[in-house]
C-alpha cells in the first residue's frame, strides 16, 4: 500500500526540511493518496460497512430481548469458535454435544485455541481462565433450556436439523432459535417448530472466533424483535452482520459456487491449478481457489454434489482417488510430509488433460487476466441475481460480505464495487461470450445486470 511510503517521507521530511516544504510536500503526497483508486476503494468500504447496519422497515425503537445465556449444539469446528465468540463479550455459553467423547475433544480444542493466544502474548492467563469459565459443556438438548439464544451448529442435514428444532422448542419454549446452516432452507428447519418467527439464520464463517462476518438470514417468518435481537448481539460479540434472505448458500456461498464452478471450467480448458492460485493471489486474495479446496478439504464439496446431483468432474475425480486435501496429503497439489503449501502434481495435470481430451475440450493457455475474469465475472452476475430476488438488501452489502467474510482484498472494493470500475457492459459481453463458447446457459448476464450495463449505470454508485 502506497500510504507506507508516504508516511516514511513525510516522517523524514520533518527532521530534513524547513517547516514550509516539510508541509508541502505532506499536502501533495497525502492529494496523491486521496486520488488513488485504492483509497476510494477503501474509503467505500468503510462506508459499506457502516450501511450493512441499517436494515430498512427494521423500527429503531423495535424491542429486544434480553440475551443473558447462550446454548450452542454441537462442539465441532463451528460450535466451539461460535461459543468463544460469546465467552469473549463475557457472555455465559452451554455447548451441548450429543456423547461425551465429542464433548471433550470439542472443549479441548477450545482450550488450546485460549492457550495458543496466551503463548503468542494476545491473551492474559487471567483472561483465557475467565473465558474458559464462561464456557460449560452439556450432554442433551435438555440442557439448553437456561439459554435465551440456541444457536445450532450440528451436522449439515436437513433431517438433523429438523429433529433438533423440534425438540428445542419444547425444552427451551421462550428461546430464539438460530442455525449456523451453511445451504439449507432455514423457513424449512422453522416449520419444525411451532413458533416460525423466533427462527433465523446466524451464519459464521470458518474460523468462527476470527473471521467477523455474520450472515444474520431473516427466514419468510421470522419477528422484527428477533431479526433486531440478532443484530444487536452480533454488535456486541464484535461482529459484522450483514442481513440476507432464505436461498442455497445465501449471499457468499452462492457466489462462491460460481467461483468453484468456473475454476473446474478452467481446468479443462486449460488453465493449470497453480496458475488459477496465482491469478487470484495476484489479484490480492491471500488464497487461491485450489488451495483453498485442499484446506477446506474436497471431500466437504464432493458430499454435497453427491447429494445435490451436482458435478466437478476433476475434484470428484480426485476425491474417488481419496485425494481430499491437506488432511490426507493430497489433493489438487501434494503436500509432502505435512507441509502447509502444496507443490504441483504431474499426476493432477494429466488427469486434467485426460478429462479435458475425453470431454473434445481443446485446452490453450490463459492470462492471469482472463482468468480473474472467467472466476470473477459470473460471481458478479450471480451478485445481481442476488440483488433481483432481494436476497440482499444492497448491492454494498454484497460487497462487505466478501471483504469480511472471504478476505476480498479491501483495496479493491467488493466484486460489486469492483465490476462497476472494470464496467457492466464489458462484463455482459464477456459473459455472453463464455456462454456461447462453454454452453453453459447460466453464464448468461442475469437481467439486472443487463438493465445496468444498457442504461449506462453500475451497482455502486
Ligand atoms: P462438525 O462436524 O465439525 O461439528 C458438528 C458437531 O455437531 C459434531 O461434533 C457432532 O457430534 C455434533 N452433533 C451432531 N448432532 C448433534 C445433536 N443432535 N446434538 C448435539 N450435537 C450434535 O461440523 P461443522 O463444520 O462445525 O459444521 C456445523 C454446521 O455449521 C453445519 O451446518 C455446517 O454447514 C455449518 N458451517 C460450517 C462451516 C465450516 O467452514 N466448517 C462454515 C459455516 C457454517
Amino acid at each position: 500500500m502506497p500510504n507506507l511510503a508516504a508516511l516514511a517521507d513525510t516522517l523524514r521530511a520533518a527532521f530534513d526540511l524547513p517547516f514550509d516544504e516539510g508541509q508541502a510536500l505532506e499536502r501533495t503526497r497525502f492529494r496523491t493518496l486521496l486520488d488513488d483508486p485504492r483509497s476510494k476503494a477503501l474509503r467505500y468500504a468503510f462506508f459499506a460497512e457502516r450501511e450493512a447496519a441499517r436494515v430498512p422497515g427494521l423500527a429503531k425503537d423495535t424491542p429486544r430481548r434480553a440475551i443473558a445465556r447462550v446454548a450452542v449444539i454441537g462442539a465441532g469446528t463451528m460450535g466451539g469458535g461460535i461459543a468463544m465468540c460469546f465467552a469473549n463479550a463475557d457472555i455465559p455459553v452451554t455447548v451441548i454435544e450429543q456423547e461425551e467423547a465429542a464433548l471433550t475433544r470439542g472443549l479441548d480444542r477450545i482450550r488450546g485455541l485460549y492457550d495458543g493466544s496466551v503463548k503468542r502474548g494476545s491473551l492474559t492467563a487471567e483472561a483465557r481462565d475467565r473465558r474458559v469459565a464462561l464456557i460449560e459443556g452439556a450432554i442433551g438438548l435438555d440442557r439448553a433450556a437456561a439459554a435465551d439464544l440456541v444457536i445450532e451448529a450440528a451436522f449439515e442435514d436437513m433431517g438433523v436439523k429438523r429433529e433438533i428444532f423440534g425438540t428445542l422448542d419444547r425444552v427451551a419454549p421462550d428461546a430464539i432459535l438460530a442455525t449456523n446452516t451453511s445451504y439449507l432452507d432455514i423457513d424449512e428447519i422453522a416449520r419444525a417448530t411451532t413458533r416460525p418467527e423466533r427462527v433465523l439464520g446466524l451464519h459464521f464463517f470458518s474460523p468462527a472466533n476470527v473471521m467477523r462476518l455474520i450472515e444474520v438470514v431473516r427466514a419468510e417468518k421470522t419477528a422484527p424483535e428477533v431479526l433486531a435481537t440478532a443484530l444487536d448481539l452480533a454488535r456486541k460479540i464484535g461482529k459484522l452482520a450483514v442481513t440476507v434472505g432464505v436461498c442455497h448458500g445465501f449471499v457468499g456461498n452462492r457466489m462462491l459456487a460460481r467461483r468453484g464452478r468456473a475454476a473446474e471450467r478452467l481446468l479443462l480448458d486449460g488453465a493449470l491449478p497453480h496458475e488459477v492460485d496465482a491469478a487470484v493471489t495476484g489479484f490480492g486474495f491471500r488464497m487461491g481457489p485450489f488451495a483453498m479446496l485442499d484446506l477446506a478439504g474436497l471431500d466437504i464439496g464432493w458430499r454435497v454434489r453427491k447429494a445435490t446431483g451436482g458435478s466437478a468432474p476433476i475434484a470428484d475425480a480426485l476425491c474417488e482417488q481419496g485425494r481430499f486435501g491437506q488432511k490426507t496429503g493430497r489433493g489438487f497439489y501434494l503436500y509432502p510430509e505435512g507441509a502447509r503449501a502444496g507443490v504441483r502434481d504431474p499426476e493432477v495435470e494429466a488427469l486434467i488433460a485426460e478429462t479435458a481430451a475425453a470431454a473434445g475440450i481443446a485446452r490453450r493457455a490463459f492470462s492471469a487476466e482472463e482468468i480473474i475474469a472467467r472466476l470473477f465475472y459470473p460471481m458478479v452476475n450471480e451478485g445481481a441475481r442476488i440483488l433481483e430476488e432481494k436476497i440482499a438488501l444492497r448491492a454494498s452489502d454484497i460487497d462487505v460480505v466478501w471483504l469480511a467474510g472471504y478476505n476480498w482484498p479491501a483495496w479493491r472494493g467488493g466484486p460489486m464495487y469492483w465490476a462497476d470500475r472494470i464496467g457492466l457492459p464489458v462484463i455482459v459481453e464477456a459473459l455472453d461470450r463464455l456462454a456461447a463458447e462453454t454452453g453453459d446457459e447460466t453464464l448468461r448476464p442475469a437481467s439486472l445486470l443487463a438493465k445496468r450495463a444498457a442504461e449506462g449505470g453500475g451497482f455502486t454508485g
